[in-house]
């Protein structure tokens, strides 16, 4: 599919529709659609995608949207950045937190780059970039909101204090 988008790319100008057919299930066809579909839009080719996914055709949908998100060619909803644990992870609960906030930011439209660090060494960075973000350290974490420390945040409070945040931007 990349190669004849391509071929047809370099001589036509003709609008080019993208996906990767028979993809399979969805996380076969989240693997093949995105390396295929994304690969072309990074060379600013096509103009309209789709993701073949043998399940729920919403999230086929959901994928195309976080795709193009993902690459910054559409800004729609939140962008998580998320810590993926490592030995300096503070906080032993991190992927349900994390879990928690995609499930409560899924409702938001608007562009919002919400951060969910497990600790200061990757968080402080992570945490100013982002629009909202909360580095996490021992028994506390520190909420930033775009760039600026704020103040310090409980652990049971990380996520309300996220989305409450995140909603006021
Ligand atoms: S954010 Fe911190 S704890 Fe999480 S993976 Fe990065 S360095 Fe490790």
């Amino acid at each position: 599919m990349v190669e004849a988008v391509r071929i047809v790319a370099g001589c036509s100008d003709y609008p080019l529709h993208l996906g990767v057919t028979e993809a399979g299930p969805l996380r076969q066809s989240l693997v093949k659609s995105s390396a295929g579909i994304g690969s072309l839009l990074l060379d600013g080719i096509g103009d309209t995608i789709r993701y073949s996914i043998s399940g729920d055709p919403g999230l086929e949908v959901d994928a195309a949207w976080t795709l193009l998100a993902g690459l910054d060619l559409r800004r729609r909803g939140a962008q998580i950045v998320s810590c993926p644990t490592c030995g300096r992870c503070e906080v032993p609960d991190i992927l349900s937190l994390v879990a928690q906030l995609e499930n409560r930011l899924s409702e938001i439209v608007k562009p919002v780059t919400v951060a969910m660090m497990g600790c200061v060494v990757n968080g402080v960075g992570e945490g100013t970039a982002a629009d909202v973000g909360i580095a996490c350290g021992h028994d506390q974490g520190v909420l930033f909101v775009r760039g600026e420390p704020v103040r310090n945040v409980e652990p049971s409070a990380f996520i309300d204090t996220l989305i409450a945040e995140a909603n006021k931007l």
